[in-house]
């Protein structure tokens, strides 16, 4: 019996015989380089996988994944990922995906001792909770709180890279754009933050407050 790891080797093995058969071509253009329009900065979840769950290729998005798609201000991780694929590869969108059914939000209900580096890691989460307590507390049940702290969680990440004096000067200078998604699990469907086909907006998305 296959464990873990022979799985995924074993499996790499099938993607790339297949990929081969499909076009030949397709490792040898890879190699060549990147040039992915997206970056997508997501939770670490094994549920959300983007390139799959968006239908893309390898290639196609640039990835920075973390426990609950935090964009914490002092993040050097993030900010190389935003700083390289912003300056250097100059995507054209930047999204935030947040999800349903996410741990990370769920801990954030609360304030269970998950160890320090948990609890450190999820403290602007939990701030954000303790900041929407009486719209949060409105909603029926933890998961549907759950799932609006995954929306707030990803308005802020909005905020703060926004604020990337990189990502500021490519809003300004190319049109780079910054949206916020939340993925539902159990429903397998993206949904559009600032979905301006029902907004009419501007396809950037504004914090109500400003
Ligand atoms: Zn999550």
């Amino acid at each position: 019996m296959s464990d873990a790891l022979d799985r995924i080797v074993a499996g790499n093995r099938v993607y790339a015989q297949r990929t081969s058969e499909h076009d030949p071509n397709t490792f040898v253009e890879m190699g060549r380089g990147q040039a992915p329009e997206i970056l997508w900065i997501g939770c670490a979840d094994s549920r959300v996988p983007e390139t799959t769950i968006c239908h893309c290729k390898p290639g196609d998005i640039f990835v920075h994944r973390n426990i609950a798609n935090c964009v914490h201000a002092d993040d050097l991780n993030v900010a190389a990922v935003v700083e390289y694929a912003v300056a250097h590869l100059k995507v054209k969108k930047v999204v935030i995906c947040g999800h349903t059914k996410c741990g990370g939000a769920n801990a954030s209900l609360a304030d269970a001792d998950l160890g320090v580096t948990l609890n450190t890691w999820l403290h602007p989460v939990r701030e954000l909770r303790r900041k929407h307590k009486a719209e949060l507390e409105q909603l029926a049940d933890d998961d549907a709180r759950a799932t609006r702290v995954a929306e707030l969680n990803v308005q802020q990440g909005i905020e703060v890279v926004k604020q990337h004096p990189t990502v500021r000067q490519a809003v300004r200078d190319r049109g780079l754009t910054v949206h916020g998604l939340i993925y539902d699990i159990p429903a397998g469907q993206l949904r559009l933050l600032d979905d301006t086909r029902a907004t009419g907006g501007s396809g950037l998305w504004t914090p109500a407050n400003h």
